[in-house]
């Protein structure tokens, strides 16, 4: 299996380029190990898997598609990958992704983008378009991606593939390279449900080396997804989030949705509309809190620890060596989110922009809490339009920004959520997504539903 995705890696990559790095020798010899092991260690034991280039890797380059790591090679696995390694999971490689995870279509990754399969001149989503592009092309059954504010779920659903963000801390941090902490979650990309449930069993729990890791046991997402499956969803109440749609929502993906509610309903949920008035301003909330953890998460790529490093040529102080590097190592995204964040954290700014900021995450926390008292779980689109095409937002910040519309108000609250795909917009014919949301520690829920409905 690990070598016939590796042929098909092979044949199709220089197309969709959604590897940075490819292992074959490292994937074959844990195919290897596992043809050869007594009991299988897990039940995706053999199954090849895809790696987003933002978790570490031992022995592996790591980059985040940026030229400041190009070269790095880790001297440890993340959490992720070592229980990958247990598991069985034999790792394909490296999939490319925008720099530091910084993007909604993979463009911003200093290496050159990755294509959408469905249509090559379009992009797969971002920040994981590598990860969520590499199902959609058939070069890998199952992929990891990280989701701070939308980018499992929005290239899952610009892609045609299912994307998770579990609940934060449900899946330790340890070795993802943070870009903003208290936002970061690494989850399973998949083709199917199942799969995905599958995966984030193998990925999830407890984690003492991640301050953030939850205490508390994996939900029974498995048992969840195989419940679902059975496609009975008696006795589920679902709310539609009535600030996620109207103007600019593509006919296509408005229609899309309004066909998956009534779906649902149609399986025996409870459909109401709920309204969660905070969510409009979650957008300007994640653009100074994110921003602003990666101001200064992103202070540690210094010149003298990691990858890159130019100037360093004895007429240069280490200042200068520190300023230099950074000037060339990363791209125009990351700069801008530099400042802003750094600007947002400057004192005077501090109270007017991200204090304010942590209150509406706050006001945010509080709708959901709301919400989740009369529903199980909520749904909308995953994102507005269907794959732009390369090229049409690289020049405008904003209206890169407004994909992740409605999938970040589950990282501004820790919440788990879910891209399921909904068939194929009638406008374009290109995917589309349906976002499902539960409660913290509910993760199950997503499952439940989302297995009962694709
Ligand atoms: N597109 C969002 C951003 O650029 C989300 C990225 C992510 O989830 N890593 O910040």
């Amino acid at each position: 299996v690990t070598q016939a995705h590796l042929d098909r890696i092979a044949q199709v990559d220089g197309a969709v380029h959604a590897f940075l790095h490819v292992d074959a020798e490292g994937a074959l010899a844990a195919a290897k190990a596992v043809d050869e092991a007594a009991t299988p260690a897990s039940p995706l034991a053999g199954v090849p898997l895809a790696l987003k280039d933002v978790l570490t890797t031992k022995g592996i380059p790591t980059t985040c598609g940026s030229k400041t790591l190009e070269g790095w090679i880790p001297p440890y696995d993340a959490t992720v990958t070592r229980k990958l390694r247990e598991a069985g999971v034999p790792i394909l490689g490296k999939t490319n992704m925008d720099e530091f995870a910084m993007g909604s279509s993979t463009e911003n990754s200093a290496f050159g983008a990755t294509r959408n399969p469905w249509d090559r001149e379009r992009i797969p989503g971002g920040s994981g378009g590598g990860s969520s592009a590499s199902l959609a092309a058939f070069e890998a059954p199952l992929a990891i991606g990280t989701d701070t504010g939308g980018s499992i779920r929005q290239p899952g659903a610009v892609t045609g593939t299912v994307g998770v963000k579990p609940t934060y801390g449900g899946v330790s941090r340890y070795g993802l390279v943070a870009f903003s902490s208290s936002l970061d979650q690494a989850g399973p990309c998949a083709r199917t449900v199942l799969d995905a449930a599958l995966l984030h069993e193998v990925i999830a729990g407890h984690d003492p080396l991640d301050s953030t890791s939850i205490d508390a046991p994996v939900p029974p997402v498995v048992a969840a997804a195989r419940e679902g499956l059975k496609g009975d969803l008696k006795g589920i109440k679902v709310g539609v989030v009535s600030e996620f749609s109207g103007e600019g929502y593509q006919a296509g993906v408005s229609r899309s949705f309004e066909a998956a509610v009534e779906q649902l309903r149609a399986l025996g949920a409870e459909v109401v509309e709920v309204s969660c008035p905070n969510f409009t301003y979650a957008l300007p909330a994640y653009y100074l809190i994110a921003p602003s953890e990666a101001s200064s998460n992103l202070a540690r790529f210094d010149a003298m620890r990691y990858g890159l490093r130019v100037a360093d040529d004895g007429e240069h102080s280490a200042e200068e060596v520190m300023a230099l590097t950074r000037e060339a190592g990363f791209g125009a995204e990351v700069k801008r989110r530099i400042m802003l964040g750094t600007y947002a954290l400057s004192s005077g700014y501090y109270d007017a922009y991200y204090g304010s900021a942590q209150k509406v995450r706050t006001l945010i926390t509080r709708d959901f809490a709301a919400a989740f008292e009369k529903v199980d779980v909520l749904v909308s689109p995953t994102t507005p339009t269907t794959a732009f095409k390369i090229g049409e937002r690289v020049d405008d910040p904003l209206a890169m920004y407004l994909s992740d519309i409605c999938s970040i108000p589950a990282n501004l609250a820790g919440n788990a959520a879910m891209s399921v795909p909904s068939g194929l917009s009638e406008e374009d014919n290109l995917p589309v997504g349906l976002q499902i949301m539960a409660p913290a520690l509910a993760d199950e829920r997503l499952y439940r539903v989302g297995a009962a409905y694709e």
